[in-house]
């Protein structure tokens, strides 16, 4: 079993890689990838994390980790900027909740020479944030950080449109 630790003793966060293929999850995140051993970084808090081996380690090590059950592709996602797997549900109702609030801060940069500017992501009064791609048709929002409690919101009004 792969384990990815975060270094930061604040955050204690430690991801256990489930893999249906254990080659498949070794070349993603494990030993043979290029994130071994310390170039991880962690999918909480963006700090550096360091993988290890499930056999390295003593499991009492552990005790009052934050334990995130990942499979390797969520993982290697995760490392690509993509978000956890619940940070990536981006729909239309979520935004509609989203952006109710304010925002607070406009991430991104100028574009030299012109009156542009070039967004990459928005964080809203409560610390959401909306993280920007660019498409050929407008901008994509691809990943919304602290979006969980909209997406239950979303989640049980549908309930409640049903019942
Ligand atoms: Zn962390």
């Amino acid at each position: 079993m792969i384990l990815i630790v975060c270094t930061s003793l604040a955050c204690r966060t430690v991801v256990r890689v489930m893999a249906a293929d254990l080659l498949q999850a070794e070349m993603l995140v494990g030993p043979s990838s290029s994130y071994w051993p310390n170039k991880f970084t962690c999918p909480t808090c963006d700090g550096a994390a360091t993988g290890l081996l499930e056999g390295e380690v003593d499991p009492n090590t552990f005790k009052g980790f934050n334990v995130l059950e990942l499979e390797a592709e969520e993982m290697f996602r995760s490392l690509q900027g993509l978000g956890l797997p619940e940070e990536q549900d981006c729909r239309l109702e979520v935004l509609h909740e989203v952006m109710r609030q304010k925002i607070k801060l406009i991430g991104g940069h100028s574009i030299g020479g012109t009156k542009r500017f070039c967004l990459e992501w928005l964080e809203m009064e409560d610390g959401t944030k909306l993280y920007f791609g660019a498409s050929s048709h407008g901008a994509t929002i691809y990943r919304i950080v602290n979006n969980t409690s909209y997406t239950n919101r979303v989640l049980q009004e549908g309930k409640q449109d049903v019942g």
